[in-house]
């Protein structure tokens, strides 16, 4: 084999490990043979408050006492009623079960509804499996995103498909998309004329996979999703029933690219996702 492919590999594996171990997931890393001793984070530690950004922005001072987060063994006690809102985008989308993925995908067609297309190179509709019980839904596309047409494929998707690896999962099992389909210039946050022309396009989306879970990524996501204006931080890892769908915010990859602390919390909000899939969980152990 030649050197160059033995770098890479190893290369590979130490990002790979690193990563686990930025989750917590000790006995894992130890199982390799470090001699590193990493700290998961205690079970009583349930809230990381995130850095101040522009995406993700932090707990107020009044919430800082996060709300009560259900046990994941027990996921079926967890979801929160949501108070009624007025008929949301979802509800007035066309909601068809029948459709199938390529037919939106047509539907969409060289799409100009709105100002993105001027900018855009490629389309990115989303890519994954019809038939996956998973989907994670982003906020828009990024340099590398429109320059491939496929989404989360830059740094932050590399961390997404660590994410999903971790869970026990390959990209191929899940469905991956965002709520706008085209690149906002400078990866500005869409703006909310942009996020209704294209959002029914993300709720046929889903009406055309019926996913089991419903991961958001980020607040574009997650307030689109419920039509709300309030912060990810304040539903961060707790279950919602939403028309149906079971769906859980949490913090979008970019922001973990950034926070690097709050990969903790986004793994235990995987690993509720994990026991509502029926994956196995792995045990975390604080030394
Ligand atoms: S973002 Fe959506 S609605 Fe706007 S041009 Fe692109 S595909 Fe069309």
């Amino acid at each position: 084999m030649p050197e160059s492919a033995d770098i890479t590999r190893s290369e590979k594996l130490k990002q790979r490990l690193r990563f686990y171990e930025d989750l917590g997931l000790a006995p894992f890393y130890r199982d390799r043979g470090s001699s590193r001793s990493p700290q998961p984070p205690s079970p009583a530690s349930s809230v990381v408050t995130p850095s101040h950004s522009i995406e993700e922005p932090p707990l107020p001072k009044s919430s800082l006492k996060p709300p009560a987060v259900p046990s994941p063994v027990a996921p079926a006690k967890a979801f929160l009623p949501l108070t009624p809102a007025p008929p949301s985008l979802f509800e007035t989308a066309n909601r068809n079960q029948s459709e199938t993925l390529l037919q939106i995908r047509d539907d969409l067609g060289e799409c100009t509804r709105c100002k993105l297309h001027t900018t855009r190179n490629k389309i990115v509709f989303g890519d994954g499996n019809p038939q996956a019980k998973l989907v994670f839904v982003g906020e828009g596309p990024g340099a590398d995103e429109d320059a491939q047409g496929l989404p989360f494929v830059g740094r932050a998707g590399k961390l997404l498909t660590q994410m999903i690896e971790a869970m026990g999962l390959e990209r191929r099992d899940v469905y991956i998309c965002n709520v706008v389909k085209c690149r906002p210039p400078g990866n500005r946050q869409p703006e909310p004329d942009e996020v209704e022309a294209c959002s029914p396009f993300l709720f046929r989306q889903l009406d055309s996979l019926q996913p089991k879970v419903i991961v958001c990524l980020g607040a574009t996501a997650f307030q689109t999703l419920l039509q709300s204006n309030r912060s990810i931080s304040h539903f961060r890892g707790q279950w919602l029933d939403f028309r149906g769908y079971k769906m859980l915010p949490t913090y979008h990859p970019a922001y973990l690219l950034r926070n690097p602390a709050a990969k903790a919390n986004v793994w235990k909000d995987l690993q509720k996702v994990m026991a509502e899939l029926g994956l196995e969980v792995k045990k975390t152990k604080a030394k």
